[in-house]
C-alpha cells in the first residue's frame, strides 16, 4: 500500500524493508467496513518493534474484531525521517500507508523510558498535536500501555489514557467504548470520563497534583468520578487468554526472528531490583497442551524453524522437562530449533542440560547479578556461588565453552569488595573450566561479563533507593576492569549516562512533561541508541526547564514520601515492598513463591500460584 512518492525515498535510505509493509500475515482490511482505526505504534525502529511479543498479540487480537483495523507504525531511522520531512510525507502505517493523523486511536507500547522522545517525535512526524489538551476531538486519541506505564506520570501531558497491567481484555473494552462514542458523536471529554470507569484505565487529565516546597508531591486528587486508585488488569488463565496462531513475518532480519511462545507470566522469585518480577505477579503457567498447539500453529503459519520459549524465567516452568519432551517429539524431525532465553543458575539440571544440548549449541547465559553472596542476599537473588559453579561445571562437561554472566553495578549497599567479587566469580568460572576433567579438548573458554548500572524502578523494594552518581559508577567500572586478570574474561557495560536518564524518567512525575517537550523541540530522539544519546544535551534541557535530574535519580526517598505512582495498584502492597527493602539492608532473603508465600498482596488478584500454593 506504499505509494510512489514513498517508493522513491526508499532508494535513498538504509534498509528500505523497514518501511514497505506487505509482509506475510500482515492484515489488510477494507476501510469501508471499519469503524475504529487503531495505529499500534512501537516507539523504536522496525527490527526492535517487530520482535516484541506484546505487539504481535495485540495486533492480531484487535484485528479479529470485525469493525477494527489495527496497523503497525514504527519510528523511522534518522535517514528515512530526514527524507520524509524534506518531502512532506507524514509518518504512516505500514498496512494502509495512511498518515498516523488519520487514525481514531494511536496506541503506544512503552517498553523503555528512553523511547519517550520517540513517542513525541512520531506524533510530530504526522502533525498530531503533542499535548493531550491540544487534541480536542475524539479522533487521534493517544493511548499507551506496557511495563513503563506503571509510572505514567512523565507522559501525563501527552497521553490521553493509559492501560495499567495486561492489555488483552482492557484494550478491546476501550475500543468498544470508543466505537459507541464515535457512533453517537460523543465528545472526547465524555469519552475519557467514561473510559476512566473501566478497570485498568488511567486518564491522567482527570487528576490534580500539588507539590510541597521540597519538590515532593503533596496531594494527588482525582476529579469527578475518576477512581482514586487504578488497579491493574491481569489475565489469570493463560490458556484462555488470546494468543495469535500467526505472526507477521518480516522481509528483513529483525532482532528476534523466530516463533515465540509465552510459557508463563510473572515470576516466582522476588529479586528486589526487578520491576517485572513484581508488576507481573502472580506467577501463572500455560499448559503444555496450549504451548504445544500454539508452537505448531505458529511454525505452520509462518515457516519459522525456531521456537523461543519466552518468559521472565523459563527454567521455572514447573514441567519444563515434560514440555521439552513434548515439543522435541515433533520439532526434531522438522529440524526446528528450540531456544530457552532465560535460564536460572539453579534451574540447570543435568537432564535439562542434555535436552538443551540436543536443541542448541550456542553460549549459555546466566544472571548472578552480584559478585558476592552478601550482595546477592541483599538483592534476594537466591543463587549461591556453589550453584553457579555446579551449573558451569555441568555445562563444561556437556561441551559448552562460552558462558555469559550478567551483573549489576551500583546496587544498594554495594562496596568495592562487591565489585571485585564480580571479577573473582568470573575467574572461578574460568578456573572451573581448566580444572574440569571432561572439558572439550583443544578449546579455550570465554567468560563474558556484562555489568549494567542499577536503575531503581517503581513497584520494587528498591523504589526508594538513590542511584549511584555517574562518577561513582565510572569509578566502579574502572575498579572492575583493574580486578580482572584473565584474558578469558571479557567485560562490557551499559553506558552509565543512559542509565542515569532512565532512572530519572522511571521515577519521574508529570513535571517532566516540560522536559520531554523541550527535548523534542531541540530535535532529541532515539535516546535508547548510543549514536543519538547525549547526556550533555539532556543536562542542558533540564537546566533550561529549571529541573534538577538528580532530584529524581540520586535522591534517597523516605518511606512516607508520596510517590508519583502511588495511585496505581499492581496487587503487591507498598508495605510489603517496604519490608523487603528493610530485609535487604539486614541481608535477609525472602523465599520464592513456590517455597512459601510471603503475603505480598498479589493474592488479592485471586489466581496463579497464590491460589495454587494454598
Ligand atoms: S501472595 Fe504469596 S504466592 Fe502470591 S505472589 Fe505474593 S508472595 Fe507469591
Amino acid at each position: 500500500m506504499i505509494d510512489h512518492k514513498i517508493e522513491k525515498l526508499l532508494l535513498k535510505v538504509q534498509k528500505p524493508g523497514r518501511y514497505v509493509g506487505g509482509e506475510l500475515n500482515s492484515v489488510i482490511k477494507n476501510k469501508k467496513d471499519i469503524e475504529v482505526r487503531f495505529a499500534f505504534c512501537f516507539p523504536d525502529i522496525y527490527e526492535v518493534g517487530m520482535s516484541h511479543l506484546g505487539m504481535k498479540i495485540l495486533y492480531s487480537q484487535l484485528n479479529e474484531v470485525p469493525y477494527v483495523w489495527c496497523e503497525r507504525v514504527f519510528a523511522p531511522w534518522a535517514d528515512m525521517e530526514e527524507q520524509m520531512r524534506q518531502n512532506h510525507i507524514p509518518l504512516y502505517a505500514l498496512e494502509s500507508g495512511d498518515s498516523l493523523a488519520d487514525f481514531d486511536i494511536i496506541g503506544f507500547t512503552l517498553q523503555y523510558e528512553m523511547s519517550y522522545t520517540n513517542l513525541l517525535n512520531m506524533l510530530d512526524m504526522a502533525g498530531v498535536p503533542l499535548k493531550s489538551s491540544d487534541r480536542r476531538s475524539l479522533s487521534q486519541l493517544v493511548v499507551a500501555g506496557g511495563p513503563c506505564a506503571c509510572n505514567p506520570e512523565p507522559l501525563a501531558d501527552f497521553v490521553d489514557l493509559f492501560f495499567i497491567g495486561e492489555g488483552e481484555e482492557v484494550d478491546c473494552e476501550v475500543v468498544e467504548l470508543y466505537r459507541d462514542f464515535k457512533r453517537k458523536n460523543g465528545t472526547k471529554e465524555d469519552f475519557l470520563a467514561a473510559a476512566a470507569q473501566i478497570s485498568g484505565v488511567y486518564v491522567p487529565s482527570l487528576y490534580d497534583v500539588t507539590y510541597k516546597e521540597d519538590g515532593t508531591i503533596d496531594t494527588f486528587q482525582p476529579r469527578g468520578n475518576a477512581p482514586a486508585v487504578i488497579h491493574k488488569r491481569v489475565m489469570m488463565d493463560l490458556d484462555k487468554s488470546y494468543f495469535p496462531d500467526r505472526f507477521v513475518v518480516p522481509y528483513i532480519e529483525i532482532v528476534h526472528d523466530r516463533a515465540v511462545s509465552e510459557v508463563l507470566r510473572g515470576c516466582i522469585r522476588g529479586c528486589r531490583f526487578c520491576q517485572a518480577g513484581f508488576i507481573y505477579r502472580p506467577f501463572r503457567e500455560k499448559s503444555i497442551d496450549a504451548i504445544d498447539r500454539q508452537c505448531r500453529d505458529l511454525c505452520e503459519n509462518t515457516g519459522y524453524d525456531e521456537i523461543s520459549l519466552s518468559s521472565l524465567s523459563t527454567s521455572d516452568y514447573s514441567k519444563i522437562n515434560d514440555l521439552l519432551d513434548r515439543l522435541m517429539a515433533w520439532t526434531e524431525d522438522r529440524k526446528t530449533g528450540i531456544s530457552l532465553p532465560s535460564l536460572r543458575v539453579d534451574g540447570f539440571s543435568n537432564e535439562l542440560m542434555k535436552k538443551i544440548k540436543a536443541i542448541r549449541r550456542s553460549g549459555l547465559t546466566f544472571a548472578p547479578e552480584a559478585g558476592t553472596q552478601r550482595l546477592r542476599d541483599v538483592i534476594n537473588k537466591n543463587v549461591t556461588e556453589e550453584e553457579l559453579l555446579k551449573t558451569v561445571n555441568t555445562a563444561f562437561g556437556g561441551g559448552w565453552t562460552t558462558i555469559k554472566l550478567y551483573f549489576m553495578i551500583g546496587l544498594p549497599t554495594e562496596t568495592l569488595q562487591d565489585v571485585e567479587g564480580i571479577a573473582d566469580l568470573a575467574q572461578k568460572v574460568v578456573d572451573a573450566y581448566y580444572n574440569h576433567p571432561n572439558k572439550p579438548r583443544g578449546k579455550s573458554v570465554k567468560v563474558s561479563i556484562s555489568a549494567s548500572s542499577f536503575v531503581p524502578k517503581p513497584f520494587t523494594p528498591f523504589q526508594w533507593e538513590p542511584q549511584d552518581t555517574i562518577e561513582t559508577i565510572h569509578a566502579k567500572q574502572r575498579h572492575l576492569l583493574s580486578s580482572i586478570h584473565s584474558k578469558k574474561i571479557e567485560p562490557s557495560w551499559h553506558e552509565a549516562d543512559t542509565s542515569f536518564m532512565e532512572a530519572v524518567f522511571a521515577r519521574g512525575d508529570r513535571r517532566l512533561g516540560a522536559v520531554l517537550l523541550e527535548a523534542h523541540r531541540r530535535g532529541m530522539k532515539m535516546d535508547g541508541w548510543q549514536d543519538f544519546f547525549s547526556l550533555q544535551k539532556w543536562l542542558e534541557v533540564f537546566a533550561s526547564c529549571g529541573i534538577d535530574p538528580a532530584f529524581y535519580a540520586n535522591r534517597k526517598r523516605s518511606f512516607d514520601e508520596h510517590l508519583p505512582w502511588d495511585h496505581i495498584d499492581y496487587g503487591v502492597k507498598k508495605s510489603f515492598l517496604m519490608e523487603e527493602c528493610k530485609r535487604a539492608y539486614a541481608n535477609k532473603t525472602t523465599p520464592n513463591c513456590r517455597e512459601a508465600c510471603s503475603a505480598c498482596g498479589a493474592s488479592c488478584l485471586k489466581g496463579g500460584i497464590c491460589v495454587e500454593s494454598r
